[in-house]
């Protein structure tokens, strides 16, 4: 029999007033979220009690008792409607129970929607869901034999402990970057007394097991959505993930999507996710990946980035929105996400989907040409990196140099500080995956927006201006020390290139290379050999150099502007914060001003300058940056084709002309973007 019950649906009609977690008021009236609406017809009443309606973590609607006298409800009624509540979600997603919104308005949770999240790693990808944490059904709900499910849970938390015990012993084994230290933490949880006692008192009610571990777990997540401390979100997070394992256990279900079976087209949904699960999957059939937690910085879109898989972070909710095999379209440029979309919309997305590959394709193609001017000027365009995974990038785009190797993303995946060993080891890789390329190394660049979640730092007020980069590296030298060793000891009888970040004074280079020199002693004391050739070079990042350039090169053997953050400390404006830092353009003429007279200087005094920041990777930009006398840009791989198809398409005598023009002008406020896009339009310039 079909029946039909009112409810209102929270997904359909998001009031603070009805509760996502349980709410229990013997004053309803008195709540500030409390609004009385005659027009539903709805009674006075004082004494509330509503919990949601909860399918697999995902919220249908909420179960409300009122009454009109001042009543406190006990913990068993509260309980007794949680219960009902997880009966009616099963009767709705069986088919047993109708769900209405309003008169005449079916619910549907397979229709097609439309979400924005934030954008992450670009690109557009096709294909169908395919849950991270495939989520379980749980369909048992009510048992009468409460010793009985109480052993289940006992027996179902012994396996999970053991499947647990397993994982950390097998990654003893496993190389550097595996998570001993993380999966020991999450152990410890699986003790956890106040969790255990949560879960046995759910079967008391009346629950079988899996029903009392999803009803604890649902709980938790109700916290984890009012919590805001990164720390105890964290802790709660675990918990979720511990309860999810637990349900596999009980259910049979299995715990991961087949990784080496993954379905063509499949695109990654998850909450969070660590760098390591990525690498795990079949890279040729993944098309994109959904957070709902990544941004820009987490260590996953790293791994993304590398691989070349769009992503969308910050996407709310979206785990409890889709199920395994919907539907779904993700733009990584703009962050949009259409869920299960109608078929005007795929072709839309798939249009734009040729588009990039057809420019792809032809970008591919300029690969063995040489990023040569019409002028017939050679331009060396580099690469940024900073994994192993990035090396074959190398060869794939036909870079000149790794200009920049982010040491510190090797920091920032693993769970504890990289020994010698692990440090040494992926330099010394590197060096042996590209013997006839130069590779730069930048020394650690954390703090600011580079957190390292395993070292104690304090807060700061203003972390883009605190301690960070080699601030951290000379206050703490026995971490510099350890990295400038691990480099040594990897470029012994090579040529070794090494960038020190955040340069503000020629203190700084001095009190660096002193390090460099004793590692260089220590290392000939124990029997290494030394690098063929050391090269030490600084970054330009910090505006107080611009005005002692001279001392800076007398002391550098190269420069590399890192123009993300020279922007951003030159404009007092945060690179992360949109609201401020779209306000200033990059090709202004102040800033192209500043960034001529280093490279003025460099050419001066016969050292080498570089650019590395994002600047040099959009094709407008590197045009200005070549325009005022850079030869040498290092890119994010992506970026190598549409900055060459630029280069190959330009009369670099002519520019360089206009760019004198532009920088005598007066407009310091202004942008010279539309200058700029005049001069290649005019000239034909690929842009
Ligand atoms: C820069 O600041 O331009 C740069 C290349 O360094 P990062 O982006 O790693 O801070
Ligand atoms: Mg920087």
């Amino acid at each position: 029999m079909r029946r039909r019950v009112w409810t209102r649906l929270s997904r359909k009609s998001p009031s603070t007033w009805w509760p996502r977690s349980v709410r229990s008021l013997s004053d309803a009236q008195s709540h500030p979220s409390f609004a009385f609406k005659p027009e539903t017809g709805e009674e006075i009443y004082n004494g509330f009690l509503g919990v949601p309606i909860l399918r697999s973590g995902r919220t249908l609607g909420v179960l409300v008792v009122q009454n009109r006298s001042h009543r406190t409800y006990s913990e068993e009624e509260v309980e007794a409607l949680q219960t009902t509540a997880m009966l009616i979600a099963e009767m709705v997603v069986s088919g047993e129970l109708q769900v209405i919104a309003r008169p005449g308005t079916e619910i549907s949770f397979k229709g097609a929607v439309s979400l924005k999240g934030t954008p992450v790693v670009e690109g557009v990808g096709l294909g169908h869901v395919v849950l991270h944490e495939p989520r379980v059904h749980v369909t048992n709900i009510i048992a009468d034999d409460a010793p009985r499910e109480t052993q289940r849970l006992d027996e179902a938390l012994a396996a999970m402990r053991a499947a647990i015990d397993r994982l950390i012993a097998n990654s003893e084994h496993a190389g550097p970057g595996e998570h001993q230290e993380v999966l020991a933490t999450f152990r410890m949880f699986a003790d956890d007394k106040g969790w255990l006692r949560r879960l046995r008192e759910a079967i008391l009610t009346g629950l079988t097991a899996e029903a009392a571990v999803e009803r604890v777990q649902n709980d938790a997540r109700a916290k984890l959505q009012r919590q805001k401390d990164p720390y105890l979100r964290e802790r709660l997070h675990d918990l979720d993930d511990l309860a999810n394992r637990l349900l596999h256990q009980l259910t049979g279900q299995a715990l991961t999507p087949a990784h080496d079976t993954l379905p063509e087209n499949s695109i990654l949904v998850a909450r969070t996710m660590g760098p390591a699960a990525l690498l795990d999957y079949q890279r040729a059939r993944l098309r994109g990946l959904v957070l709902e937690e990544g941004s820009a910085a987490s260590h996953v879109a790293i791994v993304a980035r590398a691989l070349g898989i769009p992503v969308v972070g910050q996407a709310a909710n979206i785990t409890n929105l889709v199920e395994g095999g919907d539907a779904i379209i993700l733009d990584g440029s703009t962050g949009e996400i259409q869920l299960r979309p109608q078929s005007d919309v795929v072709a839309a997305y798939a249009e734009k989907a040729r588009l990039r590959a057809r420019r792809q394709e032809q970008y591919r193609q300029l690969r063995d040409l040489p990023a040569r001017t019409l002028d017939g000027v050679d331009i060396a365009l580099s690469m940024n990196a900073g994994l192993l995974i990035d090396v074959p990038q190398v060869e794939a785009t036909n870079a000149a140099s790794i200009g920049l190797f982010r040491t510190e993303l090797q920091f920032m995946i693993s769970p504890r500080f990289p020994r010698l060993e692990a440090q040494s080891a992926l330099y010394r890789a590197v060096l042996d995956g590209l013997p006839n390329h130069t590779v730069v190394f930048r020394t650690l660049d954390i703090g600011g927006d580079k957190v390292l979640p395993y070292m104690r730092t304090h807060s700061e007020e203003n972390p883009a201006l605190g301690w960070r980069a080699i601030r951290i590296g000379l206050d703490r030298p026995a971490l510099l020390r350890m990295q400038l060793r691990a480099l040594l000891i990897a470029g012994a009888g090579r040529e070794l290139n090494i960038m020190l970040p955040m340069i503000a004074t020629t203190q700084e280079i001095d009190a660096a290379r002193l390090l460099l020199l004793r590692e260089l002693h220590y290392c000939a004391g124990r029997g290494h050999s030394a690098p063929k050739l050391i090269k030490l070079g600084a970054m330009i990042e910090v505006p107080s150099l611009l005005w002692q350039l001279d001392e800076v090169l007398a002391r550098v053997d190269f420069l590399s502007v890192g123009s993300n953050d020279l922007a951003q400390y030159f404009f007092a404006a945060d690179r992360d914060n949109s609201r401020v830092s779209n306000r200033f353009d990059s090709v202004s003429i102040p800033f192209l001003r500043a960034l001529k007279q280093i490279v003025d200087a460099g050419r001066a005094a016969d050292k080498p300058v570089t650019l590395c920041g994002e600047m040099g990777g959009k094709p407008l930009e590197a045009m200005a940056l070549l325009g005022i006398g850079y030869r040498n840009l290092s890119m994010s791989p992506s970026s190598i084709g549409p900055v060459k198809a630029m280069v190959r398409s330009l009369d670099l005598g002519l520019l360089e002309t206009r760019m004198a023009e532009l920088l005598r002008g007066t407009d310091f406020a202004g942008s010279l973007r539309d200058a700029l896009r005049g001069f290649a339009a005019y000239h034909g310039v690929q842009l």
